[in-house]
């Protein structure tokens, strides 16, 4: 008997995730990507003079552990370099690290956070008192529907400079939305998370190599087991015959015909390809609901080099992140950028070359040789309070179909890691269907130390 055909359309984390799962579970996959390189949103772009550089910088972190999983199974695990160290820099140049210490969990953090020079005393204990509310409830305060962060912390009597300058700072660029538009449950996960819950959670991982040589090695074990992976293969439609999926159409012609179907492609691509039965389930209007966020990077290369630091926070500027890719040439990450929209690249390079005078004591003397803005206004869709509830499972009323992609019920934020656990639990499902289930979702990174004590059984 052939082993049963997976058609996966999107090669971004969701749907590479999905195909390297059911390959590993002797499926044969046709991974179908319109673009010409995998990745997704999390991709490479090449200049016209030859070389890669990513969208934007993308970074994990140790709590991410279905992402980590799946590097291991791209066989580039290696690739990814963990930082156990925050560096955050103010407009002054003040800079204050957040490390671990050998205290256990949730104190593995808090001499250094005491030491932080960013900070007064008053917004430190009004922070304390904020995380030990986290803490006591396991990382699952009550929380009234429709909450924002900003609410939240507010209840909880944030100081104004705590929000701003600690909760802002870490909540935007991790949910890539404003405290006032994101939903506190997202926000309390990533402190319980990352930097409560467990001793290594917070450890960032960035990637050694442009993000589309990340991928390429997802290639060889899908064809492995008989599959292949088509790019430059846009897909037109799904087709469905008898109450099943039967066929996707590909653009210029053709179809390929498989006994089980992911669409792995963003939310606001769905419309164009599944059939009108599909179209009218409540399911698809409640995506309705979902809005964008944007995010920008720049990309400066200077004549010496400005920095030292393998990365770097800004607490208060426009800039959120900095990374040093080579000395030289720094990328510039900013989250939720809607206030650039109207601002031309000329002026967003101008806005980060003055900054950066603030924050690299190096770039003051530097010659800017040249500079490219990428900005990707879907860059994620929107934690809004209460958007899980539009979220959708992997699972659809066509029994053959399966959904994938950030943007799925997954529980987590539109992150690289939701992504990996979307594709595993599309995965998981077809392996149910199929007769022979398997666990492929990793479970969270456990608390530790006495963290563990406050978990709720
Ligand atoms: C600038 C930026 C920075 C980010 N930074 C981070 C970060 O630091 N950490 C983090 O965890 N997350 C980050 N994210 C979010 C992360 O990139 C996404 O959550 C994740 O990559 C989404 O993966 P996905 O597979 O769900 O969707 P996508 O990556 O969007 O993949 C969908 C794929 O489907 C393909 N496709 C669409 N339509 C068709 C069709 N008709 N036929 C064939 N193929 C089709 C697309 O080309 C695409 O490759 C960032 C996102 C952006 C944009």
């Amino acid at each position: 008997m052939p082993p049963p055909h997976v058609v996966v359309v999107g090669g971004g984390l969701a749907g590479l995730a999905a195909s390297l799962a059911l390959a590993e579970h002797g499926m044969r996959v046709s991974l179908l990507e319109k673009n010409p390189r995998l990745g997704g949103r999390a991709t490479s772009y090449r200049l016209p003079s030859g070389e890669s550089i990513d969208n934007c910088q993308h970074v994990t972190l140790r709590c991410c552990t279905n992402l980590e999983d799946f590097f291991r199974r791209a066989g580039v695990a290696d690739k990814i370099h963990y930082y156990n160290e925050l560096i955050f820099s103010d407009s002054k140049g003040r800079r204050g690290r957040i490390r671990p210490s050998k205290l256990p969990a949730p104190l593995h953090l808090a001499p250094s956070f005491a030491a932080l020079p960013l900070l007064t005393v008053r917004d430190k204990f009004s922070i304390a008192r904020a995380m030990f509310r986290i803490l006591a409830s396991g990382g699952s305060p009550t929380i009234r529907d429709g909450t924002t962060m900003l609410e939240w912390l507010r209840e909880a009597r944030q100081t104004p400079r705590a929000i701003d300058h600690f909760w802002r700072v870490v909540l935007v660029s991790a949910l890539n939305e404003e405290l006032d538009r994101t939903d506190a449950r997202y926000g309390i996960l990533v402190f319980w998370k990352a930097f409560l819950s467990n001793s290594a959670g917070f450890g960032m991982g960035v990637p050694a190599v442009p993000l589309a040589d990340l991928y390429a090695s997802c290639c060889e074990p899908i064809q492995k087991h008989g599959g292949e992976v088509r790019t430059r293969c846009l897909v037109s439609e799904i087709c469905l015959s008898n109450g099943k999926a039967d066929a996707v159409r590909l653009d210029g012609g053709g179809e390929v015909r498989g006994n089980y179907y992911v669409l792995a492609v963003p939310f606001d691509r769905l419309a164009k390809l599944v059939p009108d039965e599909i179209r009218r389930t409540e399911m698809f209007a409640n995506l309705a609901n979902f809005s964008v966020s944007p995010i920008t990077g720049v990309h400066m290369w200077f004549d010496r080099p400005v920095m030292a630091e393998p990365f770097l926070t800004s607490i208060d500027h426009t800039i959120q992140w900095i990374f040093n890719r080579t000395n030289r040439y720094v990328q510039i990450v900013i989250s939720a950028s809607r206030e650039l929209a109207n601002r031309s690249q000329q002026e967003i390079v101008d806005i980060c070359r003055y900054e950066l005078n603030d924050l690299l004591p190096g770039a003051k003397e530097a010659s800017l040789l040249r500079a490219v803005v990428i900005r990707e206004n879907a860059a994620t869709f929107s934690p809004a309070p209460g958007c899980d509830r539009w979220r959708p499972s992997q699972t659809t009323a066509v029994p053959n179909l399966f959904l994938a992609g950030d943007w799925t019920n997954t529980g987590w934020p539109a992150t690289m890691e939701s992504a990996v656990r979307s594709g595993y639990q599309a995965a998981e499902a077809i392996l149910s269907r199929e007769g022979s289930p398997a666990t492929l979702v990793r479970t969270d990174i456990y608390p530790n130390g006495l963290a563990r004590w406050f978990v709720r059984t």
